[in-house]
């Protein structure tokens, strides 16, 4: 394939972010360059999959305007629907709310998002890395040779070190480049209840975040660790976490023991919020790469794909010349921008707490099941607020 000298937009990403911006700016009229460097689209996966149905999403984001295929994809990407989620305690309490969503098989998925972006028009470039950019002009390296490609709006959607992010400034503040490092084995053999997410919390097995077993069918599941490097013990690797989470832990253990492992996933997940600035004249960024995810449990896959929808529209309208590229700051901010500030404030008030079981375990206590669903997607009720505070306060 080789590419045209310019588009009107070239999209760095096809994940979520990048292909729903594709698919937006495609159909608004604009010409669409979208590429990757992964050989096959979603694929290594590096997510456990897990999407709320879209009247969830809605209804905890009140002001987002979804993707339509947010709302509806083929069934061939469902690996499990799911109807509840639980979290269980450092001692072992399970606290449990109905979530409907579904596991998703992510390959499959980011496949079918980029389909719908080819179709609306965009082109595709898969195994091709985007390796300077300059000014508008990227430069590009991979299986279709190499090439200079100029756009009137590059837009960012490459993940959490993204390229387009260092060379148009808006890198994550200092702050904001506080990680959650994520470990995953997809295992078969478990002994779980296939329609329930699992969330453990402990500072022995889940240090600063949580482990979770995401069912994948009957008797398969994502098994997973997200920790806060800061916040683990000095010398124990998240593999070791991992394998004590599996073998040790009081509940999971024992649906754990027989796990064959078939495929280990890992990496990085932005848990402290958006730069300042999220677009120049000239360059946008979007879902990981601007740190659009909710900071209390991860979830990165509705945020990522919320703003990828405004990212496209922005890019086609400014190649129209109706709008300045810098809109797309203020128009994802005033659907979801304040939701995901919360989430920010909620994890750092749980940091504080999680740095000592007995405390999470009075956490859970006065926060009610309904109360963990919304604080999920960036709600922070007022006496949880206050409660969270005053054990913040107590443990000095
Ligand atoms: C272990 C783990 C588990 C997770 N589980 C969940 C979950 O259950 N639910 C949920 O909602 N979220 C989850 N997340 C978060 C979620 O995966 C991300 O928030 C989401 O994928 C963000 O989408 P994105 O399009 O911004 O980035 P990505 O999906 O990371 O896509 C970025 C793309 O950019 C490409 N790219 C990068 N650099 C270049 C370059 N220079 N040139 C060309 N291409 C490039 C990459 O190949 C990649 O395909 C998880 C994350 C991790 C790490």
């Amino acid at each position: 394939m080789i590419p045209e000298a310019s588009y009107d937009v070239i999209v760095v990403g096809a994940g979520p972010a990048g292909s729903t911006s594709a698919l937006y700016a495609a159909k608004n009229g604009a010409s669409v360059l979208l590429l990757d460097k992964k050989r096959e689209i979603g694929s290594p996966i590096q997510c456990a999959g897990f999407l709320p149905d879209a009247s969830e999403v809605q209804a905890l984001l009140r002001d987002a305007r979804l993707p339509d295929t947010l709302k509806n994809y083929p069934d061939s990407c469902v690996l499990q629907r799911i109807d509840t989620q639980r979290l269980i305690t450092p001692n072992c309490n399970i606290k449990e709310f109905a979530v409907r969503g579904t596991v998703l098989d992510r390959r499959r998925y980011d496949q079918f998002l980029a389909e719908q972006a080819a179709r609306a028009g965009a082109e595709l470039m898969i195994k091709t890395r985007v390796t300077e950019i300059e000014g508008t002009t990227i430069e590009t390296s991979g299986i279709f040779g190499k090439h200079k490609i100029k756009a009137k709006t590059i837009i960012g959607a490459d993940g959490p070190n993204s390229l387009v992010a260092k060379s148009k400034g808006l890198v994550l503040k200092p702050k904001s480049r506080e990680t959650s490092v994520a470990l995953e084995y997809q295992v078969r053999d478990v002994d779980i209840d296939s329609s329930a997410l699992e969330m453990y919390f402990g500072k022995d097995f889940v240090p600063g975040g949580y482990a979770w077993i995401f069912p994948e069918g009957k008797d398969r599941a994502n098994v997973g660790i997200g920790i806060r490097s800061g916040m683990a013990q000095k010398g124990i690797s998240a593999k070791e976490y991992l394998h004590r989470f599996i073998r040790d832990h009081p509940l999971a253990g024992s649906k754990l023991k027989n796990s064959i492992i078939m495929n280990v996933i890992a990496g990085i997940i932005p848990v402290n919020g958006a730069p300042e600035r999220t677009a120049t004249e000239n360059a946008l960024v979007v879902g990981d790469a601007a740190g659009q995810i909710f900071a209390t449990n991860g979830g990165g896959i509705p945020p990522a794909m919320i703003a990828g929808k405004i990212a496209g529209e922005t890019a086609a309208e400014f190649a129209a010349g109706k709008c300045k590229l810098e809109e797309y700051d203020r128009r994802w901010r005033a659907q979801f921008g304040s939701a995901l500030e919360t989430s920010v404030q909620a994890r750092q008030l749980m940091d504080g707490i999680m740095k000592s079981d007995t405390l999470m375990n009075a956490a859970f206590k006065l926060i009610s099941p309904e109360q963990m669903k919304v604080m999920q997607c960036g709600k922070l009720p007022g006496p949880v607020r206050l409660g969270l505070q005053a054990l913040n306060r107590g443990k000095k």
